[in-house]
């Protein structure tokens, strides 16, 4: 479409329009507008908040941003974020390291750990089976965990694995999910359990309050 059809297109009178932001501003709302769950509206507020907020602030927002994508990365072992090889969960030898939970994102891991009741290790898939969206376990960090469970050399301090909790968000793919891996450590000389079934069918374990939580894993069940 030419420029003249689409100024035709959206009304023709582009003088309507008031005078354009900044190509700086411009850029800044386009970016808060890409974010997920943020509109137009909201992301020109974040922009406006962000041209009067003081220097020093606005850059100590730049350089967070800067830090995250420089020096966070996924955990070796586990998939955890992590600002080394090893996320601070697997390199603490307190930590239970015969014992692995298995959770779909680092978000599910940080609302177990707030329950302070687990002392094992993770591990994190970056997501869950989804055959039509063409997500397999290849796509996933299932091989991974496969060579974790084989071999103890690959978990953390060599120690063999002997139990599996599956921590999947209770939703269709979740459950999914969760049947592939009990199916596929069945011929494994580990014991599967899962977490009990408090959590409402459907929810996301990242939402759930600490006390379920907390209940889900010591209730844990065995997986037959
Ligand atoms: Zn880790």
């Amino acid at each position: 479409m030419t420029a003249a059809r689409r100024a035709t297109s959206s009304g023709g009178d582009l003088a309507k329009r008031g005078p354009a932001y900044p190509k700086a501003v411009d850029n800044l709302i386009a970016e808060f507008a890409a974010l997920p769950g943020i509109g137009r509206r909201t992301a020109e507020r974040l922009a406006f908040h962000v041209l009067k907020t003081d220097e020093a602030r606005a850059m100590g927002l730049a350089r967070a941003i800067e830090a995250v994508k420089t020096s966070v990365r996924h955990c070796d072992r586990c998939w955890n974020l992590s600002d080394g090889h090893l996320c601070d969960i697997c390199r603490d030898e307190r930590r239970d390291r015969t014992t692995v939970l298995i959770v779909e994102q680092p978000k599910d891991l940080i609302a177990l750990e707030q329950t302070g009741m687990y002392r094992g290790l993770y591990h994190v898939l970056m997501g869950r089976l989804s055959p039509l969206d063409g997500i397999g376990p290849e796509e996933l960090t299932i091989p991974a965990l496969i060579t974790r469970l084989t071999g103890a050399a690959s978990n953390p301090g060599g120690v063999a694995i002997s139990e599996v909790i599956l921590g999947l968000n209770p939703t269709l793919e979740g459950d999914g999910t969760a049947l592939y891996l009990a199916e596929e450590l069945k011929s494994r000389s580990v014991k599967v359990t899962r977490l009990a079934r408090g959590l409402p069918s459907g929810s996301q374990l990242e939402y759930a309050n600490k006390a379920v939580l907390a209940d889900a894993i010591t209730g844990r069940q065995n997986i037959d």
